[in-house]
């Protein structure tokens, strides 16, 4: 273990990571690490980008390169959430993403920043970066939200390249779902090193959030949704409140997992809320996920939902509702940590 894990290790389980501490260097990118204790983490006063599962270190040093040169932190978050769209490997975040139940890709994004900037698109064809379309949506319409044929023609329109989503490995899984066409969402499969490709009800989301040194907050999220769905289900995550929250002086949150357990209680919103009303990002994270079982009891058994919260002071929050859900922080130095969140049931 290098001493930059060893550190996190040891300071996650006395209850509090210093993210601009200066023994935090060289980018880093170790091993998932179990939070353990108390998984409280403190930003500092350096710019923090965190985001969902672990293909988001990847996505996280994009954003972070893309603030180092200068960028915006909707620069940054774009620039991150584009890491996955374009992976042929990740099977529901843009490229390659499985299909719905009748075959076609499609793609749901949102991208906002603390000053009411807001754009998102759903149920979006034929376009990889999902989040560049969302971010156009923000910046070159009078509109928050376009879905389906609407956000296509625009994307296609704004002169994004137009091409199939669907790859073959993608065919091929969604063919062998059809002999069965059984519509069962599998917990933690954004896990690459659990994932069975093309063998399971993939999911992925990658949920981002970013601050500046300054304290000002941005966000993005983008996904294929679950795998299998109904032609024209949208989840939570391009539905502001839901998949993705922020608001300026309080922070922002973030969540993957089964979005319709998400958009039933607008999660992300009621995170920043209870962090508006004074709760840490890590208590705001565990007070939705029980809200959430306590709501549905018996039947968000077996079902991971997972939220990221940060604040603008670069404080993080983490909570899931079954073991598994990963996530991926950046400090001030460039430094990149996977840990695990903690989470209310054990299995
Ligand atoms: N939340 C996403 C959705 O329901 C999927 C995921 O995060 O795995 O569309």
């Amino acid at each position: 273990m290098n001493t930059r894990r060893s550190l996190l290790a040891a300071l996650g389980g006395l209850g509090a990571i210093n993210l601009a501490a200066p023994f935090a260097r060289a980018a880093s990118r170790p091993g998932t690490r179990d939070q353990g204790g108390s998984p409280r983490i403190r930003g500092g006063s350096g710019a923090v980008v965190l985001s969902t599962w672990d293909f988001g270190a990847a996505a996280n040093d994009a954003a972070f390169a893309k603030m180092r040169a200068g960028g915006s932190l909707l620069d940054a978050v774009e620039a991150g959430a584009m890491v996955p769209e374009a992976d042929p490997n990740n099977h529901s975040v843009g490229y390659s993403g499985y299909p719905d139940r009748d075959g076609h890709v499609t793609l749901d994004a949102v991208i906002m920043d603390d000053a009411g900037g807001v754009g998102a698109v759903a149920a979006l064809e034929d376009t990889v970066h999902a989040i560049s379309v969302a971010r156009r949506v923000m910046e070159r319409t009078p509109h928050t939200l376009l879905v389906g044929e609407g956000a296509t023609r625009f994307a296609r329109d704004q002169g994004f390249p137009q091409q199939s989503l669907l790859t073959p490995e993608s065919q091929k899984a969604w063919r062998e779902w059809l002999k069965t066409s059984k519509y069962q969402p599998e917990a933690n499969s954004e896990n690459r090193s659990t994932r069975t490709p093309g063998g399971a009800l993939d999911h992925d989301t990658i949920g981002l959030l970013a601050r500046s040194a300054d304290g000002r907050m941005a966000g993005a999220c983008t996904t294929s949704g679950m795998a299998f769905k109904m032609r024209g289900r949208v989840g939570d995550s391009p539905q502001v409140g839901s998949g993705l929250y922020v608001e300026a002086g309080v922070g922002g949150a973030t969540s993957t997992g089964l979005g319709e357990e998400v958009t039933r209680v607008a999660g992300s919103a009621r995170v920043v809320a209870s962090m508006r009303a004074g709760a840490t990002p890590q208590q705001a994270c565990e007070e939705v996920v029980r809200h959430i079982a306590t709501l549905r009891g018996a039947a968000i058994r077996g079902v991971q939902v997972g939220f990221l919260a940060l604040d603008t002071n670069g404080n993080v929050g983490a909570y899931c509702l079954l073991p598994g859900f990963t996530y991926a922080v950046t400090d001030a130095s460039g430094a990149t940590s996977v840990l695990k969140a903690r989470s209310l049931f054990k299995a």
